[in-house]
C-alpha cells in the first residue's frame, strides 16, 4: 500500500529563539483518537492532503499520537494579565507542532490544543474537553467567515478518554492554525524575565514574521508597536460592528498578528446592550462588551511597558515614543468603527453628521432592546417586524433622517444596499444554535446539526433563504446566557 503523503512542510523559526522562550515537550499520546471534524477547504488552503489526514496516520498526527516528519513540538512561554493581575503562564495544554508554510508561501503555526502536560500546566489536566473544543471551532470558523481575523481551526479529535471536570467529560484535541501565537503575554514574558537581547530576537522574530520590511524602517521596534496597536483597533472595531464579545480579553489572549485567539467563554450579542458579558467569571464586567475597546488600549500598554528597552537608549525618550504611539489608538479606533457603522448602514461618504445618527439608532435600538444583528439585517432587508423597535414612532423619524442621509450619497440606492449586504450578517452563531449544536454533537454523537450549521455559516453575507431560521431569536429565558471558560 502507498502511504500518503499529508503534505506538512515544516520550517520552524520559532524553535530557533533562546531557549528561555519554549520548553521541548511531545504531546501526550491518547487512547482511542477518532477524527470528529475536518475543515475541509481550511486543509486545501493550508496545500494538506485530506485522505492523507483522515487515514490512521493523519489522525494520529492531529491527535498528537505521532509527530510529522519536520515538526519540533514545544510549549511556548508566555506571561500575562489575567483580569489585571500579572502572572506566568505558557502553554499548558497546548504544544506548537511547528511552522508550516503553505504552497503558496504563507507561514502558519500548527498547534494541537488539549494534548497533554507541559511544563506550563502548573495544577492543571492538559487536556480539553470536546464541547468546548467543538465551540472554539464552530465560532473561530465563523469569525474567519465574518472578514474577522483570527485563528483558524483544522480538524478535532475526540480522544477516547474522559477529563474530570465538574463532571466526567470525553475529551478531544483541537488542530489550531494561526498565523502565530505570538501574544502581548509573550512579551511581557521577555521583558519581565529575559534579557534585552533576547527580547530584541523576539521583536525581529515578530516583525519577519508579521511585518516584512519593518526592518527598513528609521525606528523598526516603533513600528512594530505602531502596526500591533493599528491591527488590534481594527479588530476589536470589526468584533464591534458584529457585537461579538470576547469574554477572556486577558494580554495572553491578545495576539501580535491581530487574530482574535482563544475562544474560551465568548458569545455574540443578542440584544443590544453595552454591558452584555457573558462569562461565569467575569462578574465586574471588566470584559462587557462596551468595554473592549478600552481594554484592547489597556492591554496595548502592557505591550508598550514591555517594548520600551527598545524604543530607545534614553528612557525619557523611549516613553515619549511609545506615548504617542499608544496615542493613536483611540483615534484609530474610532475611526475603523465609524467607517464600519457607516458601511453598515449603507454609506459610502463620510458626513458631519452620521456619528449622530448611529448614535441615535444605538440609542432606540439599546431602550427598546432590540435584536442587534436583526436590526440591521432587517434595515439591509427593509422588512420591518417581529421587533417593538419597529413599532416605535422615534424609529421611523430616525428611519426617515436615514433615507434622507442616504439620498445624500453618490451612489445609487441598489448599491447602498448592496453594501449593507456585505457589512450586515445575515446569520452569526447565536448561542442557542450554538449549544443546540453542541448538545447533539457531545451527548448523541451527531454531528449533522453542527455541519449544517456550519454551511449557513460559512458564507453569513448569503441571505440564502436556509439561513432564515438561524435569524430566529431564542425563547425568551429568565436566565441570563452563562459561558463557561471549559477548561
Ligand atoms: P486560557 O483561559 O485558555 O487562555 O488559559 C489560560 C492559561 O491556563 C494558559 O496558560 C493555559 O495553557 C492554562 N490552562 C488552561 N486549561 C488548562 C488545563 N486543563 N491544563 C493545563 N493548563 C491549562
Ligand atoms: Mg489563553
Amino acid at each position: 500500500m502507498i502511504k500518503l503523503d499529508a503534505g506538512w512542510t515544516f520550517d520552524n523559526r520559532y524553535a530557533r529563539l533562546p531557549e528561555r522562550f519554549f520548553s521541548r515537550v511531545s504531546p501526550t499520546p491518547v487512547r482511542a483518537p477518532k477524527l470528529a471534524v475536518f475543515n475541509r477547504s481550511l486543509a486545501e488552503e493550508l496545500g494538506l492532503n485530506e485522505e492523507a489526514l483522515r487515514s490512521e496516520a493523519g489522525v494520529a498526527v492531529l491527535a498528537g499520537n505521532r509527530i510529522p516528519d519536520g515538526a519540533e513540538p514545544l510549549a511556548q512561554a508566555y506571561a500575562g494579565h489575567q483580569f489585571g493581575y500579572f502572572t506566568m503562564l505558557g502553554d499548558g495544554r497546548a504544544v506548537l507542532l511547528g511552522e508550516h508554510v503553505t504552497p503558496s508561501g504563507k507561514r502558519v503555526d500548527i498547534q494541537l490544543k488539549g494534548s497533554g502536560r507541559t511544563p506550563y500546566s502548573r495544577g492543571g489536566d492538559g487536556r480539553a474537553a470536546l464541547g468546548p473544543m467543538l465551540r472554539e471551532y464552530i465560532v473561530s470558523e465563523a469569525m474567519h467567515a465574518l472578514g474577522i481575523p483570527t485563528t483558524r481551526s483544522l480538524a478535532v479529535v475526540t480522544t477516547g478518554e474522559t477529563i474530570r471536570r465538574e463532571t466526567e467529560l470525553p475529551g478531544a484535541v483541537l488542530t489550531r492554525v494561526a498565523s502565530s501565537h505570538l501574544r502581548v503575554g509573550t512579551f511581557q514574558y521577555a521583558a519581565q524575565w529575559g534579557t534585552k537581547e533576547e527580547l530584541r530576537a523576539l521583536a525581529d522574530y515578530a516583525l519577519e514574521r508579521h511585518f516584512p520590511g519593518g526592518e527598513e524602517t528609521e525606528n523598526r521596534y516603533l513600528f512594530l508597536l505602531e502596526q500591533v496597536i493599528a491591527r488590534q483597533a481594527a479588530l476589536i472595531a470589526k468584533w464591534q460592528l458584529v457585537g461579538f464579545v470576547h469574554g477572556v480579553m486577558n494580554t495572553d489572549n491578545m495576539t501580535i498578528s491581530g487574530e482574535t485567539i482563544d475562544y474560551g467563554p465568548c458569545a455574540f450579542m443578542d440584544t443590544y446592550d453595552l454591558k452584555t458579558v457573558f462569562s461565569s467569571i467575569d462578574t465586574e464586567g471588566r470584559y462587557a462588551y462596551g468595554n473592549q475597546p478600552y481594554i484592547g488600549g489597556w492591554n496595548l500598554a502592557r505591550l508598550v511597558e514591555s517594548l520600551l528597552p527598545l524604543l530607545n537608549e534614553d528612557e525619557k525618550k523611549a516613553v515619549a515614543l511609545a506615548q504617542e504611539a499608544l496615542d493613536q489608538y483611540p483615534t484609530l479606533y474610532h475611526r475603523y468603527w465609524l467607517d464600519g457603522m457607516r458601511a453598515k448602514l449603507g454609506l459610502a461618504e463620510a458626513q458631519e453628521g452620521d456619528g449622530g445618527l448611529i448614535a441615535d439608532l444605538l440609542g432606540l435600538m439599546e431602550e427598546y432592546r432590540a435584536d442587534y444583528t436583526n436590526t440591521f439585517r432587517a434595515l439591509t432587508l427593509g422588512e420591518y417586524t417581529g421587533m417593538a423597535l419597529f413599532d416605535a414612532s422615534e424609529f421611523r423619524e430616525w428611519h426617515e433622517r436615514w433615507q434622507t442621509r442616504l439620498s445624500q450619497e453618490s451612489v445609487s440606492r441598489e448599491e447602498a444596499y448592496e453594501r449593507m449586504r456585505r457589512h450586515n450578517p445575515a446569520v452569526i452563531p447565536r448561542n442557542h444554535r450554538v449549544e443546540e449544536a453542541l448538545a447533539a454533537a457531545v451527548d448523541d454523537g451527531d454531528y449533522s446539526v453542527m455541519e449544517r450549521f456550519l454551511k449557513a455559516l460559512a458564507d453569513p453575507y448569503a441571505y440564502s433563504p436556509e439561513q432564515a431560521e438561524y435569524a430566529e431569536l431564542p425563547p425568551p429565558s429568565d436566565r441570563p446566557y452563562r459561558t463557561f471558560c471549559g477548561t
